[in-house]
């Protein structure tokens, strides 16, 4: 694709999603800055910059870029937290937020999207994110506590596992969809006085999130 071609459908992304509700300047310039094209499969690299979710390998999808930029401004960056991400998935939202916070752990339960992922970060000279193979239901132990925690897959409710990897610092924030399988809505958890107070940011559609705090495994064949 020609450079100015290019750089138009950048502003026309972020400019669509300006007005669906990204209003956080830092967000949209990360947005700006990561090449999404990196994360999606060759044949499908002409759409990178349009505002949809595209398959990846395993099943998979990488996120919208509207759903990736409302999730990272929930969480309410702004350069010196330490971040947990579950579904680390193509690795493209592992890189916006990269770009808002000090440093980020993202886990993944398919070895060949963590070991995909890693390698184009490594690629792209991010040096603040570690990607680790895991269930992430459970978080991730050994990086916590986090001072916000996103979660790209969809659960049936919140993991107890995650609130306790949770800061314990007010405002500390979990982004995670909550709900059924064919739709779930998008929550995020606020620390407030030892409590977690919890808003809804409305319907979103996530592949399921499974493991041992998420869904169970479908049975082979189904
Ligand atoms: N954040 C990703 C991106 O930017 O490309 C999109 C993630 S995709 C919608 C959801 C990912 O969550 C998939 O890659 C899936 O394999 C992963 N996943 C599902 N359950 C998981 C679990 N228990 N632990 C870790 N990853 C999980």
């Amino acid at each position: 694709m020609m450079a100015d071609e290019r750089t138009k459908r950048i502003k026309s992304l972020l400019s669509e999603i300006n007005q669906s509700g990204v209003r956080d300047r830092r967000v949209l310039t990360a947005i700006a800055a990561v090449p999404r094209e990196s994360f999606v499969r060759p044949d499908l690299r002409d759409q990178a910059w349009e505002n949809r979710a595209l398959p990846i390998e395993e099943g998979q999808t990488i996120s919208q870029p509207l759903i990736v930029g409302l999730m990272s401004q929930a969480l309410h960056l702004s350069g010196g937290e330490r971040v947990l991400e579950i579904g680390t998935g193509s690795g493209y939202q592992a890189a916006v937020l990269a770009r808002l916070a000090e440093s980020l752990v993202t886990v993944e339960r398919y070895e060949r999207l963590a070991a995909a992922a890693r390698a184009q970060l490594e690629d792209l000279g991010y040096t603040n994110v570690e990607v680790v193979v895991g269930d992430g239901s459970k978080g991730w132990e050994p990086g916590a506590p986090y001072d916000g925690i996103i979660v790209t897959a969809a659960a049936p409710h919140l993991p107890r596992s995650l609130e306790q990897q949770l800061s314990r610092k007010n405002g500390a924030r979990i982004v995670i969809p909550i709900g059924q399988a064919e739709e779930q809505d998008l929550i995020v958890y606020e620390r407030w006085n030892d409590e977690l107070r919890e808003f809804n940011l409305g319907p979103v559609r996530f592949v399921p999130l499974v493991g041992e705090e998420g869904w169970q495994e479908p049975a082979d064949g189904q």
